[in-house]
């Protein structure tokens, strides 16, 4: 397996770090070993050269790489994350990763939550009518192409279905917005008439968020547009307990390239402290394992991972009194126990 690793700037360097810690010792026993290139993409790249995604990576990413493995963006010197925006915008619609997975274990369950990832109010359409330089009307307009639509959901029910599944919700405003909201609920009812066995249910996004928060359980599978995506999934890490804890898959419907991504950001904050949770990270490493079909070792990595998380060398911001560091170790520690 070949992976290509963009570390990326502030806790997003050190928690890659920790991912390749782990790689390394998982790619002893993986058929073929695991190759991990380093690309130094970021905010100093940005600063010195002026460039984000540099000119050709698609292609070398898409022909000599299965995945990507991608800290965070985000630096103090560059306010509005600019290059940040460059790279992500031009990894996810360059590769045309419009699945957005991001699985949110809880007490007594868990959740799997599908962001449509490359359209809706994200696509920038729109503007603003000014008078002078005042804005007196300001439009985004919401795209959806049936098309994407409907390779998302021909994914996301054929995901579920394998992750053994049974209820799937589609969350919507079709009541508000009713020309993208029907042409999702259209694809939704086609789609999951096409494969029996699972079970599905429509929600305002209102309600829902309502419903998610006071009892999470009551979901199994969620599917939803870019915008609603982005905030019950920002739900979803709260709800597990932290944003250090969330990892997320963008994938390519036809050819199963996946960039995988902690959720949190650079948080420069902490940065340089050892404060930094790689937990997410981490499990970035189990969802990418289990991705390729390596559930084995994929399980056993995520065994490893729940255990240290309990013990004192979990980071502060779960409760623990440890580091970056020793809480990777922990987790090799356990690891290597089982491995042998
Ligand atoms: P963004 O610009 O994407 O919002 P950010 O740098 O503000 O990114 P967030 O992910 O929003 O970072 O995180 C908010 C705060 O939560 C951070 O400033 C940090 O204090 C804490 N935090 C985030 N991720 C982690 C982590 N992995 N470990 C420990 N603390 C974290
Ligand atoms: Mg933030």
């Amino acid at each position: 397996m070949r992976i290509a690793v963009i570390p990326g700037d502030g806790i997003g360097q050190e928690v890659i770090s920790a991912a390749l810690r782990v790689l390394a010792r998982i790619g002893d026993v993986v058929d073929g070993g695991i190759r991990c290139d380093v690309f130094d993409w970021g905010a100093d790249k940005w600063l010195a050269e002026s460039v984000g995604l540099p000119e050709g990576s698609l292609e070398v990413l898409r022909h000599e790489y299965d995945a990507i493995l991608l800290g965070a963006f985000g630096d103090p010197r560059i306010p509005d994350m600019a290059h940040g925006r460059d790279i992500l915008l031009g990894l996810r619609r360059g590769l045309d990763l419009c699945v957005n997975y991001r699985p949110v274990p809880l007490q007594g369950g868990s959740l799997d939550v599908y962001r449509e990832n490359t359209q809706g109010l994200y696509v920038g359409v729109g503007g603003t009518v000014c008078v002078g330089n005042t804005a007196q009307v300001a439009i985004d307009e919401c795209v959806y192409t049936r098309d994407t639509v409907e390779r998302f959901m021909q994914y996301c029910l054929a995901d579920l279905r394998r992750r053994g599944r049974a209820r799937v919700t589609l969350v919507h405003k079709s009541n508000a917005v009713p020309n993208t909201g029907g042409l999702w609920q259209d694809v939704f009812r086609r789609e999951l008439g096409r494969l029996p066995g699972l079970e599905g249910t429509e929600e305002y996004v209102d309600a829902f968020c309502y419903h998610l928060i006071r009892d999470p359980t009551r979901y199994e599978g969620v599917v939803t547009s870019n915008l609603f995506g982005d905030i019950v999934s920002d739900i979803g890490a709260a709800l597990m307990g932290g944003l250090g804890l969330a990892a997320s898959a963008s994938i390519n419907p036809e050819t199963g390239f996946g960039l995988f991504e902690p959720v949190h950001g650079s948080a420069p904050d902490i940065a340089g402290t050892g404060a930094a949770n790689p937990y997410g990270a981490l499990m970035c490493v189990v969802l990418l394992l289990r991705h390729f079909g390596l559930e084995t070792v994929a399980n056993t990595l995520h065994s490893s991972l729940s255990e240290a998380v309990g013990t004192r060398a979990a980071t502060p911001d779960v409760g623990g009194t440890g580091t970056t560091s020793a809480f990777t170790d922990e987790v090799l520690c356990r690891l290597n126990a089982k491995l042998s």
